[in-house]
């Protein structure tokens, strides 16, 4: 292996702000005249901040609200298109690339699944990839993804459609994108739902929310026998493809057991590039809150350069205006893996406060008390130290003065502090002696959620259960 191979290439921010991911710290890209639409130049700062922590690409996904007939020449869809498009050429403007994942063959705002052994549903799958690509001819990457949501068991579908399909798809990228890279996904069990999904006699391939969990069900014949005619169809994939596949096929990416992929990550770098996809290293998609998660995102990737050459990799957020020490941590992971995180955390704060920064640190782990997708970390506090801890947090951030910085940063340092400074005041709020748990509901619900307002009948409950989850948390915590 080559010093090369091993250099990380790709080191991903892929921001998801699809519509079941809104909060106060993610763009609005679907409802125009609500809060947290973001102007090009929040993007323009976003993305240099982004370039200047070392990220060398943005990442989103091009959700199935979009990818349908619908949006194409909706307001929204034309305005979707000329921003991102803005973005494209900011990412160029500050050196790094754009790449745009879609799942396969799921469409519209009800996130149906099309069929791509149906003859009409697939000519309708090969027009939207044809005519979406057209419209980003900036783009330098693009992912073909298994689904979640999505995937498709009706008329024969299994993992083998979902790659064979995916052959051609990856035809079609390349030759309306000539220039740009085909990455290829085998997020799940792999190939998220795929031929195991739930959907019964009548399925037209609605989304069924409790259906979901089925895309998860693992087995081990199925695994490898996917897995094997992966490698089979690689040479049939454009020149260059790169593979997103985890140590793990599994929701967490974890190697071990009889879902691990650390093999065929090897055998596919045999002749391809690789790239983990490891969605909930960073956030999950739970309780927004700051997140720490540093050890395990550190260790991870010291697992990659164990296991095969992975050159990249994701860095996943839902709230990017929120999130950013992640986001800092998470690049440096890939260029360093063995940096100690609490010494990166402290450069971060450095930079943005002085050496008064630094005290944040100690702090900051708190905030991943609460349990969550992808979060280990047990908080060995008694709740009235919590308390305490939490408290003296607030008063450090109250006292804080951004420095002069060179780092550019979104949104501004002191908005960032004020933040920081409110989920410190919640949390000690929260574990106080005696919480006024439905004022503090509220206050978390207006400061992050406030959009769902007004949304009424949101299909999503994910916001409410989110702010029930952390209520909850607090109120059981003796
Ligand atoms: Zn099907």
């Amino acid at each position: 292996m080559s010093d090369l191979a091993m250099r990380p290439t790709s080191i991903i921010f892929y921001n998801n702000f699809a519509s079941h991911l809104l909060c106060a710290y993610n763009p609005n890209m679907y409802y125009p005249g609500l809060p947290h639409r973001w102007s090009d130049e929040d993007w323009k700062t976003c993305v240099r901040m982004l370039a200047g922590f070392g990220f060398t690409t943005f990442e989103f996904w091009l959700e199935p609200r979009m990818f349908c007939r619908e949006a194409l020449d909706s307001d929204l869809g034309i305005e979707y298109t000329r921003q991102m498009n803005a973005v494209i050429g900011f990412t160029h403007d500050f050196g790094m690339k754009t790449e745009l994942i879609t799942g396969l063959a799921t469409s519209g705002a009800d996130w149906r699944t099309l069929c791509p052994n149906l003859d009409d549903e697939w000519r309708t799958i090969r027009f939207l990839w044809d005519a979406w690509t057209k419209r980003f001819t900036g783009l330098d990457s693009v992912g073909i993804f298994p689904g979640d949501p999505g995937a498709c068991s009706r008329h024969g579908c299994t993992a083998e459609t979902y790659i064979d399909k995916s052959v051609e798809i990856a035809g079609l990228i390349r030759r309306n994108l000539p220039r740009a890279e085909v990455e290829f996904h085998t997020w799940g069990p792999p190939f998220f739902g795929w031929g195991i999904i739930h959907m019964g006699p009548e399925s037209r391939g609605e989304f069924i929310g409790k259906d979901q969990a089925s895309a998860w069900t693992f087995s081990k014949e199925r695994a490898d026998k996917s897995m094997a005619h992966v490698l089979a169809r690689l040479k049939d994939f454009p020149e260059g493809t790169v593979v997103a596949i985890n140590l793990g096929f599994n929701s967490d990416g974890n190697p071990g057991g009889e879902s691990d992929a650390r093999a065929w990550a090897a055998a596919i770098a045999e002749t391809n590039p690789i790239r983990t996809w490891d969605y909930s290293l960073t956030e999950g998609e739970g309780t927004v809150l700051p997140h720490y998660r540093f050890d395990r995102l550190f260790e991870r990737r010291r697992q990659e350069r164990d296991a095969a050459p992975y050159s990249g990799g994701i860095c996943y957020s839902m709230t990017p205006m929120l999130n950013q020490l992640t986001a800092f941590e998470a690049a440096r992971s890939f260029r360093i893996p063995d940096s100690d995180p609490k010494a990166v955390a402290e450069e971060f704060f450095t930079r943005l406060f002085g050496d008064a920064g630094r005290e944040v640190v100690q702090y900051f782990p708190l905030f991943e008390a609460m349990p969550g997708w992808g979060s280990y970390q047990k908080c060995a506090l008694s709740r009235d130290e919590y308390h305490g801890k939490m408290a003296t947090l607030a008063t450090i951030l109250e006292d804080l003065k951004p420095c002069v910085v060179d780092t550019p940063f979104h949104p501004s340092v002191d908005e960032y502090r004020q933040e920081i400074l409110f989920f410190a005041r919640l949390c000690a709020d929260l574990s106080g002696p005696s919480p006024d748990y439905d004022a503090l509901r509220r206050a978390y619900w207006d400061r992050v959620y406030r959009i769902y307002d007004a949304l009424p009948g949101h299909p999503d409950p994910r916001a409410q259960g989110a702010t029930d989850e952390l209520i909850r948390f607090f109120a059981q915590w003796q």
